[in-house]
């Protein structure tokens, strides 16, 4: 659910991908762990450690800005962040199935919780971190580790158009890897499937932005309310759109954004 370490140079170096079906989480307990403290934001709640609480206070006012901007793409979420000490305690808080599985990122999502991992987060840009706790934010407001019927393209692509919505990065800079495949004149075939995000892949960045790139499309194209319908639904009832009349407008739209 998370963001591909060295993904996209504009984040300066992140983050790999879970790949993995978190294990839902428990309640959160009064204290996580010994030396635990809980900030509050305006809407949010950050748990982490003592020693880190200027970072807690930035934290929660990072967590209440993605709050408003998904608010106002999807619709309401509780930002409920832990930010441990370590990334091994950060693997055991969001049930991975050991530190390996989280090697690379910087945070991830479970059913109701944001968890930081420490390491990677401190790795990113100032705009990287608010894009990262969006794009986990957007997941447990969609309720994407739950699994169901959402195409990987679009629970991945959601989550970074709703994360990059607002920043005002440039989308050939986001969106590099790929448009350098463009421009040389290579398109994908299809809209990336679960195979395709698998932790490891060597095309993990391109595949992120195709599916980001195919959420932006449905948004140009029928609107920014079309893209939340497409939640749950499926483009032919959508976008009144077959799949492949789907994809060859996700490839135009490819050609005309990075070309
Ligand atoms: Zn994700």
């Amino acid at each position: 659910m998370s963001v591909p370490q060295g993904r996209r140079a504009v984040l300066a170096g992140m983050l790999a991908l879970t790949g993995a079906a978190l294990a839902a989480s428990a309640p959160l307990p009064a204290v996580p762990w010994p030396g635990a403290v809980v900030v509050r934001g305006e809407g949010s709640v950050v748990v982490g450690d003592r020693a880190v609480a200027g970072l807690l206070a930035d934290l929660a006012a990072r967590a209440d800005r993605a709050r408003r901007r998904i608010a106002a793409i999807w619709g309401p979420v509780r930002p409920v962040v832990l930010f441990p000490e370590t990334d091994a305690q950060a693997a055991v808080l969001a049930g991975a199935s050991g530190v390996a599985a989280t090697r690379g990122l910087a945070a991830l999502a479970t059913a109701d919780r944001v968890v930081v991992l420490p390491g990677g987060y401190a790795r990113l840009s100032e705009v990287g971190r608010d894009v990262v706790l969006t794009h986990e934010l957007v997941h447990v407001a969609t309720g994407a580790t739950r699994g169901g019927r959402v195409p990987m393209w679009l629970s991945e692509g959601f989550a970074d158009y709703v994360g990059y919505a607002g920043t005002g990065l440039d989308v050939r800079r986001v969106a590099a890897e790929l448009a350098r495949e463009v421009r040389a004149g290579v398109l994908p075939d299809r809209l990336p499937g679960p195979g395709d995000f698998a932790p490891g892949g060597a095309r993990l960045p391109q595949v992120y932005e195709e599916a980001w790139l195919a959420c932006r499309y449905v948004a140009a194209r029928f609107g920014e309310r079309a893209l939340v319908r497409l939640y749950g639904s499926d483009v032919g009832t959508t976008l009144g759109l077959t799949a492949a009349e789907f994809t060859a407008g996700w490839r135009d739209h490819l050609r005309k954004e990075l070309a």
